[in-house]
């Protein structure tokens, strides 16, 4: 495979502040602000301040997980079912948002920068945290990062697809999307190789 394409979020909504101090605080890092591993093998419900923007893919703000439109998510089919936890959006009320869900990969892949990119490890659970360079011509993926998915999460609430997965959602007048087609290279350019194991 020589590219993918990558979905980025578009938009954000906030998260209900007593679901976010009382419920999902435990669930991530005090230090990097990002999700456990282990609450990466099931779907997360977010409860959610406000209603999502109408792009069809955005973000809850704060616990930085995805939100996709169901309607997006349906022509995503049975792939993105399986290789994703697909979770409930409720309102402060507890109201199923029906029009939305929640997304998350177990092993999301990095997308990776040139040659100033960095990385450092998380003070308080060990994490390492990449940044990419500033080129954004030079984003790409590193094909050991792959494996056989059509679909993936991407760090963070961002989607990766297939060629074929993208075919679904081709030439269909979405708005608010925003899909870049990133090229996948056997040698990744910030010269980060093998690339730490715990970057999630
Ligand atoms: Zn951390």
């Amino acid at each position: 495979m020589k590219f993918l394409y990558w979905i980025e979020p578009k938009g954000f909504c906030d998260v209900d502040r007593e679901w976010y101090e009382f419920i999902w605080r435990k669930r991530e890092c005090p230090g990097c602000f990002t999700m456990y591993a282990d609450q990466r093998t099931q779907p997360v419900d977010v409860v959610v301040e406000g209603r999502p923007s109408r792009a069809v893919t955005s973000y809850a703000r704060g616990p930085m997980i995805g939100l996709i439109r169901n309607d997006f998510l349906k022509l995503l089919g049975e792939e993105a079912q399986r290789w994703l936890h697909i979770g409930r959006v409720f309102d402060s009320k507890t109201r199923l948002i029906r029009e939305w869900s929640t997304f998350i990969g177990e092993r999301p892949i990095e997308i990776r920068g040139g040659p100033d990119s960095y990385g450092r490890l998380c003070e308080e659970c060990g994490r390492y945290l990449y940044t990419e360079g500033e080129d954004p011509k030079l984003m790409h993926i590193h094909r050991a990062s792959l494996s056989d998915q059509p679909i993936y999460e991407a760090n963070a609430a961002a989607l990766l697809l297939t060629p074929g997965l993208y075919e679904r959602i081709r030439g269909k007048k979405w708005k608010g999307v925003w899909i870049t087609r990133l090229p996948v290279y056997d040698g990744p350019l910030d010269g980060i190789d093998p690339f730490p194991e715990n970057y999630y």
